[in-house]
C-alpha cells in the first residue's frame, strides 16, 4: 500500500506557490486515495527554526497554518495531520541518518547554498540546523516509511538526497529496511515572485509584495498583480526563458482559471494576444481570486476554533507518533540499539 508524505514550514500564511505547487495536490491525492493509502501530512516548525524565529510569531504561525491545512480541503479523519516537534522520532531517526550523511553531499544542496550565500567567509554564522535540513526531512519521511511525496520542484534535490540515504543506509545494515521514495512534483511546480520572476515565490521573501497568500482579500490580489513585474516587449508570448514575468502570469491563469485549464499556455498566449496586458492582469487577478475565496472564507472560520485545532492537532500526533514507532523500532533493531 502507498505511504503518501510532504511537510510545508509554518514560516508564514502560505502562499499561491505552496498552494498550487504542493497544498492542491495533497488534497487531490487525499480524495482520490485507495481506502488503504496513507496519507500523512506535517507541518515542519523543527525546519521553521532553522532560520531564527520570533517565538510569538511562530506560535502564531504555526496555529495558522494548522488552520490553513484544514481550509484547503485536508479530513484530519483521512489524513494525519501534525506539528513534527510534537512526534520526537523525527529527531531520534535524524540523529541516526547524520551517522550516514556525507557532509561534502550536503554542503553541495542549492537551498544551503543560496541560503548562506552572503556568509561564506564567516563561518560562525553558518548554522549547523540549516547545514544538516535535509538530514531532518530524510527522516520525516522515512521514519514513516513514505513511498511518495509530493513537493514543488525546489525539493526534488532534497527528495533525491532522501533516497541516496536510504540506499546507503539499508546497503551498509545488509537489508532493506528503509523505503526509498518516489518524488511527485505537481504541473505547477515553480511560481514564481511576482518582483523577480527569476526566482521561485517564498513565504519568507522579504518583500510581501512578491507573493499571493491564501488569506489575500480581493483588492489584495488585484493590487499584487497589477504590480506585477512584466516586461516591455511587444505582444503577448508565452516563452518562461526571455519572458519569465508575463509567462508566470499565464501561467496562473492556466492553473487558477476553469477554461483555461483545458488549454496549454501557448494557446492561452494566442488568445490574449491584441488584448492590453492591464486586462489580462485583471483576468488572471479575477482567476486567482475564486480559486482562492473558499479557501480564505473556510480559514476565517477555523482560525477562531481553538477547541477543533487543539482537537485536531491532538488527533494527528497521536496517529503520527504510531507511524513512526513502526519503523523507528526496526532501525533501532537494525543498528543495534534495542
Ligand atoms: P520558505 O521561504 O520559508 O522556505 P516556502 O514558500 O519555500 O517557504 P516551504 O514550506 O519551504 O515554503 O515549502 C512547502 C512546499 O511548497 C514544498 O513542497 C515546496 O516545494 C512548495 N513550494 C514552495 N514554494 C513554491 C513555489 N514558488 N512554487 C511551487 N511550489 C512551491
Ligand atoms: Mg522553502
Amino acid at each position: 500500500p502507498k505511504v503518501i508524505f510532504s511537510g510545508i514550514q509554518p514560516t508564514g500564511i502560505p502562499h499561491l506557490g505552496n498552494y498550487l505547487g504542493a497544498l492542491k495536490q495533497w488534497v487531490k491525492l487525499q480524495n482520490e486515495a485507495a481506502p488503504d493509502t496513507t496519507l500523512i501530512y506535517s507541518l515542519v516548525d523543527l525546519h521553521a527554526i532553522t532560520i531564527q524565529q520570533d517565538p510569538d510569531q511562530l506560535r502564531k504561525w504555526r496555529k495558522e497554518s494548522f488552520a490553513m491545512l484544514l481550509a484547503i480541503g485536508l479530513d484530519p479523519e483521512r489524513s494525519t495531520i501534525f506539528h513534527q516537534s510534537h512526534v520526537p522520532a523525527h529527531c531520534e531517526l535524524m540523529w541516526i541518518l547524520s551517522c550516514q550523511a556525507s557532509t561534502g553531499y550536503l554542503a553541495r544542496m542549492t537551498q544551503w547554498k543560496e541560503k548562506t550565500a552572503g556568509e561564506k567567509d564567516n563561518s560562525a554564522k553558518l548554522k549547523l540546523g540549516l547545514f544538516s535540513y535535509p538530514v531532518l526531512q530524510a527522516a520525516d519521511i522515512l521514519v514513516h516509511g513514505a513511498t511518495h511525496v509530493p513537493v514543488g520542484h525546489d525539493q526534488a534535490q532534497h527528495l533525491e538526497f532522501s533516497r541516496q540515504i536510504a540506499n546507503g543506509f539499508n546497503t551498509v545494515i545488509g537489508r532493506n529496511v528503509l523505503v526509498a521514495p518516489e518524488t511527485l512534483i505537481s504541473p505547477a511546480k515553480r511560481v514564481m515572485s511576482l518582483k523577480d520572476p527569476s526566482a521561485k515565490m517564498s513565504k519568507s521573501h522579504k518583500d510581501a509584495k512578491s507573493r499571493i497568500l491564501l488569506t489575500d482579500t480581493e483588492e489584495e490580489i488585484g493590487e499584487k498583480i497589477k504590480k506585477a513585474m512584466t516586461d516591455s516587449l511587444d505582444g503577448i508570448t508565452y516563452d518562461p526563458e526571455r519572458r519569465p514575468g508575463l509567462s508566470n502570469l499565464i501561467d496562473l491563469l492556466h492553473y487558477t482559471d476553469e477554461d483555461a485549464s483545458k488549454i496549454d499556455q501557448v494557446t492561452i498566449a494566442k488568445e490574449l494576444s491584441g488584448m492590453p496586458l492591464r486586462i489580462i492582469k485583471e483576468k488572471v487577478a479575477t482567476a486567482v481570486e475564486s480559486a482562492i475565496r473558499p479557501i480564505r472564507e473556510r480559514y476565517q472560520a477555523l482560525v477562531e476554533n481553538d477547541a477543533l485545532l487543539n482537537d485536531a492537532a491532538a488527533r494527528g500526533c497521536e496517529k503520527a507518533t504510531e507511524s513512526a514507532a513502526k519503523t523507528l523500532v526496526k532501525i533501532k533493531n537494525a543498528v543495534g540499539l534495542s
